[in-house]
């Protein structure tokens, strides 16, 4: 039987596992648990043809989640234990400053994760249940955690630091580290392979939307900036999440609302984003409301897609040239109007969308821009399972 690992991704309102075979790049079984914390979660697993679901029940909390995964393994006949695993890959958001390299999963490393929750309110502690549940139900397995934050460790100074008092930042680690790193490098080298391109002859610009948003450029391989920063709060309109605000609005609302920090922070990482401006944050449901004429969503639409083109300028500028943009994850994946609005009056800098192209559906990666264009445009499906398969095998067993 081949080596298996059991990849764990306690997103912020989702948990994704997958029994990932590292060698072959297969993905054996695949569960998604969404609406986690809401009255209705949707929860279903797949392996080969078989789907098991368990729709319509509240599912409350990541543990809830992750006990259901694994029954509904037991219900399709494949026994955790039965699989051939030999690790368990979590994907980590936020290791401070210490860790970044894939690493085994300790007590110590998991008082350190809690020790973060701050920097990564609503990702660390998710994942961090994660890494407990899991280790407590497969305690003779490795478990290795995977690092979001690895792709841009050594990114550039000038992107990395921020323009504050100097000793302010280093007193308490302050910098810009960045997230999804496992999603842009993974789309980044899928880009290569698609193009039949040396990875380090392409300047790439990532977008990676899903609820969580980011964008990288990457420069002959290496990522040379990204819009997420100390937190996974900073850049790009997410789905619940504001992005780039001015910092003085939070003094401000401090000081003349009198909102506490934990309100604030609540407000910027839970009720803002596509929801706090339209209500909605999943962009299927958005995208229903602006055709029934709401002009709060189209508002939240005209926001989030203003943001996405000042970073494309942006990475335009950082990079000089760039060779291909990809689009990844849940929106960046399905949501053909918003790949289309990104990037639509951009002729002039060589980037041009062929809409028959962009509106035809299609599994792998596919190239979405004018033929001939400048700018190759592509939508890659991200694999952030796969990569993690592969950190924690090869940490494991070399
Ligand atoms: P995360 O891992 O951050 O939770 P995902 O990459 O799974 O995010 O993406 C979730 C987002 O993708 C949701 O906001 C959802 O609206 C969006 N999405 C999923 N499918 C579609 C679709 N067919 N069309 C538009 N948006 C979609």
């Amino acid at each position: 039987m081949s080596a298996t690992v059991l990849v764990i991704n306690s997103g912020s309102s989702s948990l994704k596992c997958q029994l990932v075979e590292p060698d072959s790049g297969e993905s054996r079984a695949d569960s998604i648990i969404e609406r986690i914390g809401e009255d209705s979660a949707l929860a279903g697993l797949t392996i080969g043809d078989l789907e098991v679901r368990r729709d319509g029940t509240a599912i409350p909390d990541h543990e809830a989640a992750l006990r259901t995964v694994f029954d509904m393994l037991d219900e399709a006949g494949a026994h955790v234990e039965s699989v051939g695993l030999v690790a368990v890959g979590h994907r980590a958001v936020h290791g401070g400053r210490q860790f970044y390299a894939p690493t085994l999963v300790t007590d110590e490393l998991i008082a350190r994760m809690k020790e973060l929750a701050p920097l990564a309110p609503l990702h660390n502690p998710p994942g961090v249940l994660g890494m407990e549940v899991a280790r407590r139900m497969l305690p003779d397995l490795p478990h290795v955690a995977v690092f979001d934050t690895a792709f841009f460790h050594n990114l550039p100074a000038a992107a990395a630091n921020y323009a504050i008092d100097r000793e302010v930042a280093e007193r308490w680690h302050i910098r810009r580290y960045g997230f999804h790193g496992t999603s842009h490098r993974y789309v980044s080298e899928q880009a290569a392979v698609f193009l039949d391109r040396p990875y380090e002859s392409l300047n790439q610009i990532v977008l990676h939307l899903g609820n969580g948003a980011s964008a990288s450029a990457i420069a002959g391989g290496r990522a040379v900036d990204t819009s997420m920063g100390l937190t996974p709060m900073e850049g790009l309109v997410m789905g619940t999440r504001s992005g780039d605000v001015d910092p003085g609005i939070i003094m401000y609302l401090c000081r003349t609302a009198g909102m506490g920090v934990e309100d604030i922070d609540t407000m910027l990482n839970r009720q803002s984003g596509v929801r706090g401006l339209g209500g909605e944050n999943d962009f299927r449901k958005l995208r229903a409301r602006i055709e029934s004429g709401d002009a709060d969503a189209q508002l939240a639409y005209d926001v989030y897609i203003h943001r996405l083109r000042k970073y494309v300028g942006a990475y335009l500028a950082v990079l000089g040239r760039a060779d291909v943009i990809s689009f990844t994850a849940g929106v960046g994946e399905n949501d053909a109007a918003v790949r289309r609005d990104a990037l639509a009056g951009l002729t002039g800098l060589g980037i041009e969308i062929d809409e028959e192209l962009n509106t035809a559906r299609g599994k792998g990666a596919r190239c979405i821009s004018v033929k001939g264009s400048p700018v190759t445009v592509l939508v890659v499906p991200t694999n952030e399972e796969l990569a993690i398969a592969r950190a924690a095998a090869e940490l494991v067993i070399g």
